[in-house]
């Protein structure tokens, strides 16, 4: 090849990650700030906290948009008359049977904005959702959901878990995310909630590849929605700053936890950890 046109690709290179990199945080920006009401969600609503039944429905509208440009199919599923989950398909490029999913929930609890707990988790998997579906090749279906009243016991990751059981869905995998925006040590650790043996590896794996080196540690925490999928039999694991390891956020469930208090250069880091693990398991 030509030095010239060697060069030109590089920069072309360059500056096509340059411009998906900074999309991909301009939108999960976007997504934070509309849910924690840093900025109106409709032209008339600027959300207090995501509790009420209004302001839940609201932002279950706005996430099932956004995720319209890039999934095959979205839906709002109620699951009761005032509680909805929101759900986005992507097919896999070769037709199959086998789903992986990820998820995380979009309420709060009342009072708080919720900006790390769990709009950070909303936009992680908005994310890399978004970029699975650009890849040329996906081996499983990847199923996206956004669940409602997990601060309620779970409810709505766990009437969908069990309708995944009823439909006797085939299901590779489930990946639940809560809270990465906090890092105060700024060793940019993570913890993987009760992996299967099979998730663990995977994880590891990706981070030696591409040679991350920040923590990840294993925790037994339960309380969150991959609870819900476990306890029906299924693979499941969740994703979250360190909790257990106490570098988590001291706004967890307060009126401080707004937009300013995210940590958006962790967020980033471990979208890009999470994209390259699920590009991974579609190869
Ligand atoms: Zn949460």
């Amino acid at each position: 090849m030509k030095p010239i046109l060697t060069f030109s690709l590089l920069v072309l290179t360059i500056s096509f990650s340059y411009t998906q990199t900074n999309n991909r945080s301009a939108q999960q920006k976007e997504i934070i700030s509309k849910l924690s009401g840093h900025s109106p969600i409709t032209k008339n609503t600027l959300l207090k906290d995501r509790h009420s039944n209004r302001a839940r429905k609201v932002s279950a509208e706005y996430l099932k948009y956004k995720i319209s440009f890039f999934c095959d199919k979205s839906e709002i599923i109620n699951y009761k008359k005032r509680a909805r989950n929101v759900t986005g398909s992507i097919m896999a490029t070769s037709k199959t049977n086998q789903w992986i999913i990820i998820g995380a929930h979009f309420d709060s609890v009342k009072n708080s904005p919720g900006a790390n707990d769990n709009a950070t988790g909303v936009a992680l998997v908005y994310a890399v959702a978004e970029y699975i579906s650009t890849l040329e090749v996906r081996k499983y279906n990847l199923q996206i959901v956004f669940f409602d009243q997990e601060e309620r016991r779970f409810k709505g990751s766990k009437a969908y878990a069990k309708q995944l059981l009823e439909n006797k869905v085939n299901v590779v995998s489930v990946h639940t995310i809560d809270q990465l925006g906090w890092d105060e040590d700024g060793d940019r650790g993570i913890e993987l909630e009760v992996p299967t043996d099979q998730i663990r590896d995977q994880y590891s794996k990706v981070a030696g590849e591409y040679n991350y080196t920040f923590p990840i540690q294993i925790s037994d925490v339960t309380s969150t929605d991959h609870r819900s999928f476990r306890q029906l039999g299924f693979a499941a694991t969740g994703i979250t700053e360190e909790y257990k390891n106490g570098d988590t956020t001291p706004h967890y469930h307060r009126s401080t936890d707004t937009y300013e208090t995210v940590n958006f250069a962790y967020l980033t880091t471990i979208t890009e950890y999470v994209q390259k693990v699920f590009e991974d398991m579609m190869k």
